[in-house]
């Protein structure tokens, strides 16, 4: 968090308006869960269960400042370690031929109707590279979220009512997500492009350390606290 005082006027970085966009997920997930909950459906979601940490995350620019300072404040032991992971899931993105599409594909620009399939497409192939490379989200250690309380707003919206093992195969089988009704990572996705004058953009998870160590100017611009937080 990284609140300034300027005089009696609160000032507001991006990534600080991270955790209450969190809180604001969790709000609509639990009003879901409880709608499901009503109609007799239950959630498969259960601690190690984790198909879905295989998929294409995508993180909205304050997320990806929000994940690059956490990282960066972590003791020297951990932060090597993290940052190796990062470093390795990298390749493996590269390798697979990956890694241009995940920088370009994930920008929207208004009026980008291509935009849904492409990501689409984009997921569909990031999720085969990482089934068939074993490749996890970075986070993942030994198929438990190592930032369980700061995990992303993706992440925290994400839940089934279908049975866990369809997860493996989420594009070709009958996965039943739990509809939120309003999705917080697009949210700050598109409030981070009206603030920043640019087309909304995602950051996809093992991309992010370096997304975030790259914009060091977005990270350090602020907006009124107040005028912030009432936009999301
Ligand atoms: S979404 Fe699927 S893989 Fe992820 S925790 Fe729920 S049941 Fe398990
Ligand atoms: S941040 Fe945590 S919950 Fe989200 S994909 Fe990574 S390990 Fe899974």
């Amino acid at each position: 968090m990284q609140y300034q005082g300027k005089g009696s006027r609160r000032e507001l970085g991006l990534s600080g308006l991270v955790p209450h966009a969190w809180r604001l997920a969790e709000i609509e997930m639990r009003d879901a869960l409880a709608g499901d909950e009503r109609r007799g459906l239950e959630a498969s979601c259960s601690e190690g269960c984790a198909a879905c940490c295989h998929y294409l995350v995508r993180l909205s620019i304050p997320e990806a400042l929000y994940l690059g300072e956490l990282v960066m404040a972590l003791g020297e032991k951990r932060r090597t370690n993290v940052m190796a992971r990062f470093a390795s899931a990298k390749d493996s993105i590269r390798e697979a031929g990956l890694l241009e599409r995940l920088e370009a594909d994930l920008i929207v620009p208004p009026g980008d109707t291509g935009a849904e399939l492409r990501i689409h497409e984009l997921s569909r192939d990031y999720l085969a590279m990482a089934s068939g490379s074993g490749l996890g989200c970075p986070f993942l250690v030994e198929d438990l979220c190592s930032i369980h309380a700061w995990r992303p707003a993706t992440c925290r919206q994400y839940c089934v009512t279908s049975a866990a093992p369809l997860c493996l195969d989420p594009f070709g089988s009958n996965v039943r997500r739990v509809p939120v009704s309003r999705n917080l990572a697009e949210a700050m996705a598109n409030l981070a492009g009206e603030l920043l004058d640019r087309p909304p953009e995602f950051i996809a998870l093992p991309l992010a350390l370096d997304w975030s160590a790259a914009h060091p100017e977005i990270a350090a611009a602020r907006w009124d606290e107040r005028d912030l937080l009432d936009r999301i």
